[in-house]
């Protein structure tokens, strides 16, 4: 494989069905101008966004659909100075993508693309488009120039605007099975043996990263928030070592907490046919809880993710989910 993005791993099995999809698509000419790639992080999104912009600027496809490599466009493209490529991202890590941006970037999309591919609009992260600068994309995204193609990629679709993503079409990665996980990931040289589910179900991470990192890091939050909840430290000294670990990690992590304790609340007698998707420690917890009363607790995590990314005080978002899912599990004692 000669494409630049890959040059040094091999494509991911659990693409293999989308990309399939996608490839028809380019090949039939059929490719939908706004295209949103999205999944949990650590699936290779951007890996898979890489291989769609590499399709749709190469002279001389192969017969799986994927760019050559060495026609004069993807050279350039290799090179980063394809000149028909323009990016949109955060001026800055974790701010937000601004207005003014988007009106340049529209701009230079409709400006005469130098090959007949047309131009290439990449957008990343999407969910850190201000809503000012989501609301000046939408007349680029439905009247886009001809043949040009804006993708967009997000770890969190929920978080944009419905109008953007109602514009756009989805192309979903969902996390591997672990079996093809382990295989990838030894195939590129992690020692995937020892992983457990959650490094697993995020192969890029596992591979970006010391994979031992990862599963420390998870054990060390599933002990805080155990610790928390038996009151043996108290919200805000947790919230203020939650809220400096990597946040995108961090929100799906709370997220498969949350489902998972939800799951394991909702069983009969809290016995549980699934394999554990939760240490001792918490899954105890979890049987105890009353499901109608927790519930609630979900859907504020799928809202502090949000504002993950946005300006307020991450700290005192953590804070206050750790002190109100306690209040929810006090209730249920107390009853
Ligand atoms: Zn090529």
């Amino acid at each position: 494989m000669t494409d630049a993005s890959a040059s040094d791993i091999t494509t991911p099995p659990w693409h293999a069905a989308l990309w399939a999809r996608m490839a028809h698509a380019i090949a039939s000419d059929r490719v939908a101008h706004g295209l949103l790639v999205c999944g949990p992080p650590g699936v290779g999104k951007r890996v898979f966004a890489d291989r769609i912009v590499a399709a749709l600027l190469c002279r001389n496809r192969n017969a799986e659909g994927d760019a050559c490599g060495e026609c004069a466009a993807c050279r350039q493209r290799i090179a980063a100075t394809h000149p028909d490529i323009s990016r949109l991202v955060p001026e800055e890590a974790g701010k937000l993508i601004k207005v003014d941006q988007v009106r340049a970037f529209s701009q230079r999309l409709h400006l005469t693309p130098q090959y007949d591919s047309g131009r290439i609009g990449w957008i990343d992260p999407a969910e850190d488009l201000s809503p000012s600068a989501a609301n000046s994309l939408l007349k680029t995204l439905e009247e886009p120039p001809p043949a040009c193609h804006i993708v967009l990629v997000t770890d969190r679709v929920s978080a944009l605007m419905p109008t953007v993503r109602s514009r756009c079409q989805l192309w979903r990665l969902a996390p591997p099975a672990p079996d093809a996980a382990r295989e990838w990931l030894q195939t590129n040289g992690v020692d995937a043996q020892g992983l457990d589910a959650d490094s697993l179900r995020t192969p890029f991470a596992a591979l970006d990263r010391d994979a031992q990192d990862y599963a420390a890091l998870v054990n060390g939050w599933d002990a805080t928030l155990s610790d928390v909840i038996r009151n043996r430290e108290d919200a805000a000294s947790a919230a203020d070592r939650l809220a400096k670990q990597p946040a995108d990690l961090l929100t799906d992590w709370l997220y498969r907490r949350a489902s998972a304790l939800l799951a394991v609340a909702l069983m009969e007698g809290g016995e549980t046919h699934e394999p554990r998707a939760l240490p001792d420690n918490l899954a105890r917890v979890a049987t105890r809880m009353d499901p109608h009363a927790f519930q609630p607790w979900c859907a504020q995590v799928a809202q502090a993710a949000r504002l993950a990314r946005s300006n307020a005080d991450w700290q005192l978002v953590i804070e206050s989910l750790l002190l109100d899912l306690k209040s929810r599990l006090k209730r249920r004692q107390s009853k």
